[in-house]
C-alpha cells in the first residue's frame, strides 16, 4: 500500500500552498487532485500582502508578480455622490516588502505550485486522482482513492481536506456546516474594454457602493473583472444573456454591446464548519469556510489556514508536538475565521448595498474617520491585508 506522511486533497490555491509548505518542511507529502490538470479558476484575484509574506518563504511570491499587477492603492467609492476613499497600502511599507494587493487570478498560483510540486523528490501530486473515503486506523488513515479509475488505498499519518465547498473530506468529518446562503447572486463579467478610458480616476482595486447596483472594478493584466449583484427578477440564462451584459455596461460605461470575455453567475455563503479537526483529519480553505468575495478574504484566509496547519502537522510528526498541536489549529483559525473573515466580509457586503438614510450616513461618516486619521487608517490597512488576523492568531495560546 502507498504510504505517505501527509495526504493533501485538493490542488486548488489552498492545497498547493499547504502542500508546498509541508514539502519545504521536509515531510512526505502525497496531493490529488479530481480534475485531469490544475483548473482554469477564475474566481480570486486578490493577493494580500500577508499572503505573500508566506508565498515569500516559498519563493512563490516574484514569480505571482511578475505576471500579476501591483495595486498599492484601492478605492472604496459611493457610486451616488461620487465620493472616493483611497487607501494606500504603502503605508505599511515599514512592515512588508509587500506594500501592496497582488492581482494575479488564483489559477496562476495552483499551476505554478503544481508544477514545482510535481518535481520534488518528497511529493507525489496525481491528478484524475479524487478522494473518496477515509478510516482512521491505529496510528493513521486508510484512504480510498479512484486514481484513474482504480481504487486504490493510502496509509496517511494525516488527512488535509483542501478540495473546495462540496468538500468530501468535511462529510468525512461528519462535521455541521452552519451559516446561510445569500439570497442574491453575484454576476461575474470580464472584459478587455478599457473603462479606465471612461471612469478616469480608477484604481485597479474599487469597491463602488450603491443601494441599487453596487459594483466592483477589479484589474488584472488582460481584462477588467466586474462583479455587480444579479438582478432578481431574472433567470441564470437572462443574467448572462447579452441583454443584460449591455444593461450592466450601460450604467458604468455609458453604452452597451462591451465585449466580455467571460461571464458567470455565483450563489455567495457565509459558513463555517463546526470543526475544522477531527482525528487524523484537518480541513482547510473552502472546505472550511465559505464568505462573499468582497474584500478578497476567501482564497487569502484558507492560505493562512494552510500555513497555520503545515507547522503544527510538522511539530506533531518531527518535533513529537503531540495532539495539542491540532487542538491550537483548530482554536486559532476557527477564532480568525468567525471573528474577522466572516464578521469582515458581512460587513462589507451590508455596506455595499447599503440605502439612503441614517445608516448610510453613519458608514459613511465612520469610514471618513477612519480614512482621515492615520492610527485608524493604519489599523484599518493591517485588518484589510490580513495581518491583524495573524497577529490574533498568533496571541491564542
Ligand atoms: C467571484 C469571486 C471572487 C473571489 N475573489 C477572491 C479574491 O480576490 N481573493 C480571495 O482571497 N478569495 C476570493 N474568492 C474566493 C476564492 O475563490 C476561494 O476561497 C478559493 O478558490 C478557495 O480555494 P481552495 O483551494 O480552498 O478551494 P478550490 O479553489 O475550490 O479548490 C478545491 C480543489 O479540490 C478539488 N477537489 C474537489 N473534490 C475533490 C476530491 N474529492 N478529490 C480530489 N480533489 C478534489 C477541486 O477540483 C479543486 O481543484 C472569490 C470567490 C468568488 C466566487
Amino acid at each position: 500500500m502507498k504510504k505517505c506522511e501527509v495526504l493533501v486533497v485538493g490542488a486548488g490555491p489552498v492545497g498547493t500552498t499547504c502542500a508546498s509548505r509541508l514539502a519545504a518542511l521536509g515531510l512526505d507529502v502525497m496531493i490529488v487532485e479530481c480534475e485531469a490538470t490544475s483548473t482554469h479558476d477564475l474566481r480570486a484575484t486578490t493577493i494580500h500582502a500577508s499572503t505573500l509574506e508566506m508565498l515569500d518563504e516559498i519563493d512563490a511570491a516574484q514569480p505571482l508578480i511578475e505576471i500579476g499587477l501591483k495595486a498599492p492603492v484601492y478605492q472604496m467609492r459611493d457610486r451616488r455622490s461620487g465620493e472616493i476613499l483611497a487607501f494606500d497600502l504603502g503605508e505599511l511599507a515599514d512592515m512588508t516588502k509587500f506594500p501592496f494587493r497582488l492581482q494575479c487570478e488564483q489559477y496562476n498560483m495552483a499551476r505554478l505550485l503544481s508544477d514545482r510540486l510535481a518535481a520534488l523528490p518528497n511529493v507525489d501530486l496525481r491528478f484524475n486522482c479524487r478522494f473518496v473515503s477515509s478510516r482512521e486506523s491505529a496510528d493513521g488513515v486508510i484512504a480510498t482513492l479512484e486514481d484513474n479509475g482504480t481504487l486504490i488505498e493510502v496509509e496517511a499519518k494525516f488527512v488535509v481536506g483542501a478540495d473546495g465547498a462540496r468538500s468530501a473530506v468535511r462529510k468525512q468529518l461528519g462535521t455541521e456546516f452552519d451559516g446561510f446562503t445569500y439570497e442574491e447572486k453575484f454576476v461575474s463579467m470580464s472584459t478587455a474594454y478599457p473603462i479606465e478610458k471612461v471612469i478616469t480616476d480608477l484604481s485597479y482595486v474599487n469597491y463602488i457602493s450603491d443601494p441599487e447596483e453596487w459594483l466592483v472594478l477589479l484589474k488584472v493584466p488582460s481584462v477588467w473583472r466586474v462583479l455587480v449583484p444579479a438582478d432578481g427578477a431574472l433567470s441564470d440564462e437572462e443574467l448572462i444573456s447579452d441583454a443584460n451584459r449591455d444593461a450592466v455596461f450601460r450604467r458604468i460605461v455609458g453604452h452597451g454591446d462591451v465585449e466580455t470575455t467571460h461571464r458567470t453567475i455565483y450563489k455567495v455563503h457565509q459558513r463555517v464548519a463546526r470543526e475544522f479537526v477531527s482525528g487524523r483529519h484537518a480541513i482547510i480553505g473552502d472546505a472550511a469556510h465559505l464568505n462573499n468575495p468582497l474584500g478578497g478574504f476567501g482564497m487569502n484566509s484558507g492560505i493562512h489556514d494552510g500555513w497555520n496547519l503545515a507547522d503544527k502537522l510538522w511539530q506533531i510528526l518531527r518535533k513529537d508536538a503531540g495532539r495539542a498541536a491540532l487542538d491550537l489549529f483548530e482554536r486559532q483559525r476557527q477564532a480568525v475565521t468567525r471573528s474577522v473573515i466572516q464578521a469582515q466580509t458581512i460587513e462589507n457586503m451590508e455596506s455595499m448595498g447599503m440605502a439612503e438614510g441614517a445608516k448610510l450616513e453613519a458608514k459613511r461618516a465612520k469610514m471618513r474617520a477612519i480614512h482621515e486619521d492615520p492610527a485608524a487608517r493604519r489599523q484599518f490597512l493591517l485588518r484589510q491585508a490580513l495581518f491583524a488576523s495573524l497577529q490574533q492568531e498568533r496571541e491564542i495560546a
